[in-house]
């Protein structure tokens, strides 16, 4: 499978071009040259499939032949090795659990694809590569446990001091081995910002790639996502609505290239914080990115959205069937707040802040007799133990995953200038 650069500045490329390089030499994101769409027969029998042999049918045209068939099915086994429910939290509502893998995020299925992928492709090559990420707080725990002790691969995780929460930190910070953490005394755009600047800087020799949901191969498994819901909830005979929180707009971009390969999905709700860039936009139609302010739900804390311009390709460019397919709205810290006491008081059920914001997408769009809706879980509410227990009358039990870590020692750098981050990697 060919990618070429949405900035139309530079020659297609592979699969493997794609990961190693993150992103295209006129710094365009890349995409998918074809999507072509998986059979009915699979669509209306996918009760009948293991959630492995789903996502291989999923992800295996954007792969190609540049990995081998039992090698990707090795990797994808890797990838999904634990369960993505869905809980009912209403008679047409349902949350679909992202949360149950290593990090609880749910960005540890695009992480330890992509960790996978790149340990494949550098395999012959003695040259490490470097993955260069800025979080702003789960980002960095997925990719430092995504990629532990993956050959040939160093990490170097750039996070905001003082601005994640503690779980957060332990999880970038205490792992060891091939995973560095620079503590930058700024906000998360100041940690972007270095990272933009070392992979222009001609100075520095060392191949970088990105974790972040630009590159392919963490954004493209979050497909499997839509499938597996589909499987559970498609026994209702509903048309499905989803509701995605987002910041980088990753996670609903791969719902929209799950309904281009055929899956049945009725609408989709971008679900933001008070980041209102793109519902701002399919208000009045211009695009107007602005810094990121700080919420509860701060995995969502983004004021430029990386991933839209693949969304506006998926529909041509054109606002009016974007809208048609696609909402987008915003909710304050205290709108979020009351969605997690109303969930939590009709159904016992505990959200996270970003799952609350996407359950408010839901209700604002208000869903027709025929529609069923579900809002994606992104984060296990103990990665945001002091909002919930704040908000709900709850204490939160720390998982197993959690409270092997929490005793660790921390081991971070601290970096307060382009110059630290550069010196760090020179050396
Ligand atoms: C990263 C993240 C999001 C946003 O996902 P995008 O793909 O960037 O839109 C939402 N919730 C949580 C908990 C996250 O970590």
């Amino acid at each position: 499978m060919n990618y070429y650069s949405l900035l139309h500045n530079s020659p297609k490329t592979t699969f493997k071009n794609a990961v190693v390089n993150g992103i295209a030499p006129d710094r365009g994101l890349y995409f998918p040259e074809n999507i072509a769409p998986l059979s009915k027969h699979f669509i209306d029998h996918i009760s009948e499939y293991t959630n492995h042999e789903i996502a291989f049918e999923v992800i295996k045209q954007f792969v190609g032949d540049e990995i081998p068939e039992e090698k990707l099915k090795e990797i994808i086994a890797k990838t999904v090795s634990f369960d993505f429910p869905t809980v009912k939290v209403d008679d047409n509502i349902a949350s679909l659990e992202l949360f149950h893998g290593p990090t609880m995020a749910f960005k540890d299925v695009g992480a330890k694809f992509m960790a996978q992928c790149l340990e494949y492709f550098n395999k012959d090559n003695d040259d490490e590569v470097t993955v260069l990420v800025a979080t702003s707080g789960d980002t960095g725990g997925a990719v430092a446990n995504g990629f532990l002790g993956t050959k040939g691969v160093n990490v170097v995780i750039l996070y905001p001091s003082g601005k994640v929460s503690d779980i957060q930190e332990k999880q970038l910070t205490t792992l060891g081995q091939n995973i560095k953490a620079l503590e930058v005394n700024g906000v998360f755009d100041d940690c972007q910002e270095m990272v933009k600047t070392a992979f222009l800087d001609k100075e520095i020799t060392k191949t970088l790639t990105s974790a972040n949901s630009i590159n392919v191969a963490r954004w493209l498994p979050q497909m499997f996502y839509f499938f597996f819901a589909y499987k559970a909830l498609h026994k209702t005979q509903k048309e499905l609505v989803f509701s995605v929180p987002s910041g980088n707009f990753g996670n609903i971009c791969a719902g929209i290239m799950a309904q281009k390969l055929g899956l049945p999905i009725k609408h989709f709700v971008a679900s933001t914080n008070i980041n209102d860039t793109v519902p701002n936009y399919l208000v009045n139609g211009i695009y107007n990115p602005k810094p990121s302010k700080a919420t509860i739900s701060n995995a969502m804390d983004v004021g430029n959205p990386s991933n839209f311009i693949r969304i506006q390709e998926l529909f041509n460019n054109d606002i009016e069937a974007l809208r048609r397919a696609f909402s987008s709205y915003s909710f304050t810290d205290d709108e979020t707040r009351s969605a997690m006491k109303k969930i939590h008081s009709s159904s016992g059920y505990v959200s996270d802040p970003h799952g609350a914001v996407g359950y408010l997408g839901l209700k604002k769009y208000g869903l027709k007799e025929n529609e069923f809706g579900v809002f994606l879980e992104t984060a296990h509410p103990v990665k945001f133990l002091d909002v919930v227990e704040d908000t709900l009358p709850v204490s939160v039990e720390i998982p197993e995953q959690i409270r092997g870590i929490m005793n660790r020692k921390k081991i971070a750098t601290k970096a307060s200038s382009y110059q630290d981050l550069k010196d760090f990697l020179m050396n």
